[in-house]
């Protein structure tokens, strides 16, 4: 960010990048950070702890791009904590935050009150869940946000534009290494909505963007 100049309230912005999960959604948040710190900016990013499967300490793309994340509990309360403790919030201008959907609702106050301080937030997560329904806080901070950028994949059964994230198998007893195996992305045309039977397990399963 700028230096305010003669006392004028600097306001930042708030980005929010959505889509189906294969869509490079983690990759552009990590594009953008990058190029925030080589124009010198600094940079704190946060993902929540329920990912864990590439790495403990960074966000990381698809195409193994990655950047350094602080872990929270996807808790507003302790990311708010955390960015205030000791003075921080001062000495950060971007502030980029992966898996926002995992978040409740009271990070949509949090995100306004960072663009008053002047920051910039990036966030990062699905739009829509595996039933098809909006996903936490993501569709208020799409409505709100200054920038909204919705990617799209590419449908794994025909090869259109995926808006969509297909859950396999409602109870695959098998070992599955990477998310590829257990979620694909799919058109409008081939995707079939997950109807969960346990409403809380797809907050548990690692997911990535
Ligand atoms: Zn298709």
């Amino acid at each position: 960010m700028q230096q305010p100049n003669s006392g004028r309230i600097e306001i930042g912005r708030i980005e929010i990048i959505t889509g189906p999960m294969f869509s490079g959604k983690s990759e552009e948040l990590i594009r953008r950070l990058k190029r925030a710190r080589i124009a010198r900016q600094r940079v704190a990013c946060y993902k929540p702890d329920i990912d864990l499967r590439y790495h403990r300490t960074a966000i990381a793309s698809h195409s193994s791009q990655t950047h350094d994340a602080s872990v929270v509990t996807p808790n507003s309360d302790r990311l708010r904590e955390d960015l205030f403790a000791n003075g921080k919030i001062d000495e950060v201008d971007v502030i980029g935050l992966d898996e926002v959907q995992f978040f409740d609702n009271d990070v949509i106050p949090l995100a306004l009150e960072l663009v008053h301080l002047g920051k910039r937030v990036i966030l990062a997560g699905l739009d829509t869940t595996f039933a098809n329904e909006p996903f936490g806080p993501v569709p208020n901070l799409m409505a709100l946000a200054d920038e909204v950028t919705k990617l799209s994949a590419v449908c794994m059964t025909c090869g259109a534009p995926a808006i969509h994230t297909q859950r396999l198998g409602a109870s695959q007893e098998l070992v599955v290494v990477g998310a590829a195996g257990l979620y694909e992305a799919r058109c409008r045309t081939h995707f079939q909505p997950f109807i969960d039977e346990h409403e809380s397990e797809q907050l548990e399963l690692p997911t990535i963007g």
